[in-house]
Order: C-alpha cells, then sequence, then structure tokens
C-alpha cells in the first residue's frame, strides 16, 4: 500500500489532502549475515534497510512525498530546494507528479553525476552555486519567505513526519525496535525523524521498546561531534558534506533522549564500509549511506548477545558511480580468446 495510505493515522493528513505516490516506502530490510560473521559477532542479527530502493533512489521520497502533497493541500504552485542532490531529484520527481514547477540549487561541482541527472530530467530549474549546501540553503531560506516558493527543504516540517515511516516499518516487520540503530547524519533530519518515529510507536504501545540512536558524520563535515558550525566541510559521502545542520539541536535531543552517540567516521572507513556492503552482501549504496555501517564496525565492542541492530542505507550507489571507479583499477583489457580471459581472471 503507498506510504500516505497505510500510515495515514499517524500523519498530518486531512481529507483535504492529496494521496500523492509513486510508491515510495516499503523498502527491504535485509539481514547481513555476511556482515555479521565478518565481524566475528554471536547472537547478533544487523539488518540494512535499504532507502536506496526508493522511487528516486533515496529516503528523501519518504519527506518530499508528505511535503508535496501539503503543498498541493495548500495551493502552492512552485517548489524551491537547497540540496546536495538526492533532496534536488525528489523534489523534482514529485514536483513532477502533481504538475508543479520545481527550483533547486545545489552547490557546485560537488554533487553526484546521476543525481544532477535526475533533477533535470525531472524538469527542475537548477542552478549552480559558487558556495557550500550550507550557502544555499540560507539563499532558499530568504527566497521562500519572499517569494510564493515552497519550501521543502527538511526545515518543512511535513519532510520529518514522512521520513519516520521508515522506523514505522523496521517495527512492523521486526514487532519491536531495535537495540541500536545506525544512521548517517548530515542536515540531521533523518535522526531526528527516526527518533520521532519510534517514539510515536513506543507511545502508542506499538513497540515495547525503543533504540539507541547512532549517529555519524564523515570526520571533514562532523560540526554536531566537533560542537562549532564547519566553514568548509570536505568529505567523498557528498550526501552529508554540511557544516551547519538544520536540525541540530533536535538531533542531539535524539542522541541523549535515546541514550545513542552521534560520532565521526573517515571518509577511508566510509569507502571501506561501501566496498564490504557490496562485495559481501551484495546491495550498492552511495558513500553517504555507508556511513552507518562503517559506525557499526566502529562500536562493534558494544554489542551483547541478543542485540538487534539496524543501519540505515539512505540512498543507492548507482547515484555515483564516478567514485568507484575513481579508487579501483579500471578491468583489464585482452585479445578476444579463452586463453587470455582465464590467464586474466588467474584461472591459470
Ligand atoms: C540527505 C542524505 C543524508 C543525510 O540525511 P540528513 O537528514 O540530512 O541528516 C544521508 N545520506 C543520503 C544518501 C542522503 O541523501
Amino acid at each position: 500500500m503507498m506510504l500516505l495510505e497505510r500510515y495515514k493515522k499517524f500523519l498530518p493528513i486531512t481529507e483535504n489532502t492529496p494521496m500523492v505516490t509513486l510508491h515510495e516506502g516499503n523498502t527491504p530490510l535485509i539481514r547481513a549475515r555476511n556482515i555479521e560473521e565478518y565481524l566475528e559477532l554471536k547472537d547478533v542479527q544487523i539488518y540494512l534497510k535499504f532507502e536506496g530502493m526508493n522511487p528516486t533512489g533515496s529516503f528523501k521520497d519518504r519527506g518530499m512525498v508528505m511535503a508535496i502533497a501539503k503543498a498541493v493541500e495548500k495551493g502552492a504552485k512552485c517548489t524551491i530546494c537547497a540540496s546536495t542532490g538526492n533532496t534536488a531529484a525528489s523534489a523534482a520527481a514529485y514536483s513532477a507528479r502533481v504538475g508543479m514547477q520545481s527550483v533547486v540549487l545545489i552547490p557546485e561541482g560537488k554533487i553526484a553525476l546521476g543525481k544532477l541527472a535526475q533533477a533535470v530530467i525531472y524538469g527542475a530549474k537548477v542552478v549552480q552555486i559558487k558556495g557550500n549546501f550550507d550557502r544555499c540553503l540560507e539563499i532558499v531560506k530568504e527566497l521562500s519567505e519572499n517569494y510564493p516558493f515552497e519550501l521543502v527543504n527538511s526545515l518543512n516540517p511535513f519532510r520529518l513526519e514522512g521520513q519516520k515511516t521508515a522506523a514505522f516499518e523496521i517495527v512492523d516487520v521486526l514487532g519491536r525496535a531495535p537495540d541500536y540503530h545506525f544512521i548517517p547524519v548530515g542536515n540531521a533530519g533523518n535522526i531526528t525523524a527516526y527518533w520521532m518515529g519510534y517514539t510515536q510507536y513506543h507511545r502508542e504501545g506499538i513497540s515495547p521498546n525503543l533504540p539507541k540512536m547512532m549517529g555519524f558524520q564523515a570526520e571533514g563535515a562532523a560540526p554536531i561531534v566537533r560542537g562549532r558550525k564547519i566553514e568548509n566541510p570536505e568529505t567523498v559521502a557528498t550526501a552529508i558534506r554540511i557544516g551547519n545542520p538544520a536540525s541540530w539541536e533536535k538531533a542531539v535531543r535524539a542522541r541523549d533522549e535515546s541514550g545513542g552517540v552521534i560520532d565521526t567516521v573517515t571518509d577511508e572507513e566510509i569507502l571501506n564500509a561501501q566496498r564490504l556492503i557490496a562485495s559481501l552482501e551484495g546491495i550498492f549504496c552511495e558513500p553517504a549511506s555507508a556511513a552507518s555501517v562503517a559506525g557499526i564496525f566502529k562500536y562493534r565492542k558494544i554489542f551483547r548477545r541478543g542485540d538487534i541492530v539496524v543501519a540505515t542505507l539512505t540512498g543507492h550507489g548507482l547515484k555515483d558511480p564516478n567514485v568507484i571507479l575513481k579508487s579501483v583499477k579500471e578491468p583489464v583489457v585482452v585479445e578476444p580468446s579463452v586463453d587470455d580471459v582465464l590467464e586474466a581472471i588467474g584461472w591459470k
């Protein structure tokens, strides 16, 4: 069932809210037995919530479907957002779906190729800014205050409402919340949204427990961990290349109320985790997504027998192929003969 319909009674939906959908949500929760084994964990279950399976390839679709439905309800004609890529792709797709124009501001040269292609093909007006994401966000805030553009960044409260449904789905599958939830942190909306979802299900008596929220920022873009804004954030994980998160305080509250942590992982740890998720489990996520699993590797010692651990893989790896091809060697080229192929693969 479509997301807004399925979780209607937990969402800010009225009789005037259109049931917009591209069949977002209902993403797979995949048991990662090979990673469990690799980490030599006994009786600890690790699950990957693969949000790359959403219509535009990231979790942003959960929040966007809600934000766009409310924008339609309100009679908005044009959406606007700042984006490191995935918000732009999602805003452009859902705006197209309901016949609205979308405008997206992106940091020049710092967005994965696949995401840019998505925003363009869905028909967004795309503007590159000579500045980072944080500057883009400041500008769209000002534009949405002074012009009839509907802001669909996660400052829009409907975004987080939609995104919390990922936590609902996890509890619906496991019958409880996990003991730990690992998640990348960029603008810090998603960690906030998951905590909203888990606490709501707990209050409703649907989940008997609450998880510890384990958030991970890239070492070069870790304002929450450092306790100060980062002027020039840098990381290979462009989706979390953010120096002044919009949901900073809310994320800190989620961390503290849940008894979790927000910590850093290095770019090397991120790329290593991305490769292992692919080569051990057959799941290709983008670099930012792998920060969650890099966090599991870093915190492997804290798990106890019987623990259930969930990591969100926020987006699809196909969005950012360049990062892979930069770090691996091109495949060898040989003459078209059986012998040469066997030799090339080390079979003889
Ligand atoms: C947006 C995004 C993030 C960061 O989520 P926040 O809500 O900004 O913390 C992480 N990974 C991917 C793939 C994203 O698109």
